[in-house]
């Protein structure tokens, strides 16, 4: 496995793999590397002759000075990870290599950055959008893989694609979960032994909204539930609790057909803030 820290060396890798009609497929990560995005390595792999991972903390898209500073950095332990996992480069980048200068392009996703994440976190978005363009015109795949996980990133990224023409396949994949429900992420490290055991409620009250809503029950009834049994442990401040469209992404009063709703939350647990949802 090749690693690369400049563009130019990526370029001149990509160059020769593209000489030799090689497709290519994109996993952007910030690193901290778990069975999740482990996923997206071997869903890149069945589809494409060479995959590359990117891990890059871009600190563009975190609002929170605290947050990008404890972000775990761990590349020796993802290189091994990768490496194991058949990738075929890794592109770690330093800031000043992505951001030689500031940034002056502002992208705005308009109402789909006005609720949930993009409500919470201001600029982010913006952040997302401006990496993930860079590193589709450094990389330029076939394919680039994105988690559904972060479900408003991934409506964000279609909106990219198609608004910048970008000419690449996205490839959804599903969230990859703890054994105890809790969906996988970098940000799971820094949760104490009892954070870690109280998270798991994270999916269990999403499961039981999904149930009580295929169920028939009230979407304003349901949502009063969940926010109560937040509110009864003490350790979670919930940010946000919502029943959505998954197109709009906007609040809904009732459901609709199957594949197309979506309950998302936002939760701090102690000073880890952590996202999940369930799609239905
Ligand atoms: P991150 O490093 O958190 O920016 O995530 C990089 C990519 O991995 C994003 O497309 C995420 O949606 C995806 N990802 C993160 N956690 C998971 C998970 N538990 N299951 C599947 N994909 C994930």
């Amino acid at each position: 496995m090749e690693v690369f820290t400049s563009v130019q060396s990526l370029r001149q890798f990509l160059r020769q793999q593209v000489l030799q009609q090689k497709s290519i497929g994109l996993i952007p990560t910030m690193g901290a590397l778990h069975e999740g995005h482990i996923s997206l390595v071997e869903a890149s792999r069945t589809d494409n002759d060479v995959t590359v991972c990117s891990i890059f903390v871009n600190p563009t898209q975190f609002n929170n000075p605290e947050d990008l500073l404890k972000y775990p950095r761990t590349l020796d332990a993802d290189c091994t990870m990768l490496e194991n996992a058949g990738c075929s480069a890794v592109f770690a980048p330093s800031v000043e290599e992505m951001y030689p200068e500031q940034t002056v392009l502002k992208i705005n996703f308009g109402a789909l950055e006005s609720v949930m994440e993009g409500a919470s976190r201001p600029g982010h978005f913006n952040g997302v959008g401006v990496i993930v363009s860079k590193l589709f015109n450094m990389v330029q795949p076939d394919r680039a893989y994105f988690g559904q996980k972060d479900l408003q990133q991934v409506s964000v990224v279609k909106r990219l694609v198609s608004d910048l023409s970008f000419d690449l396949d996205l490839v959804i994949c599903p969230t990859v979960r703890e054994t105890d429900g809790l969906a996988m992420s970098s940000r799971n490290r820094r949760l104490s032994d009892s954070e870690r055991s109280i998270a798991p409620h994270i999916y269990r009250i999403l499961s039981n909204s999904k149930e009580d809503l295929l169920a028939g029950k009230r979407v304003d009834e349901v949502l009063a539930r969940a926010k109560n049994e937040f509110a009864s442990i003490n350790a979670f401040t919930l940010d946000y609790y919502e029943v959505i469209d998954i197109k709009t992404l906007l609040p809904i009063n009732q459901i609709g057909k199957a594949g197309t709703n979506a309950i998302c939350v936002a939760a701090f647990l102690g000073p880890v803030r952590l996202i999940d949802n369930v799609v239905f």
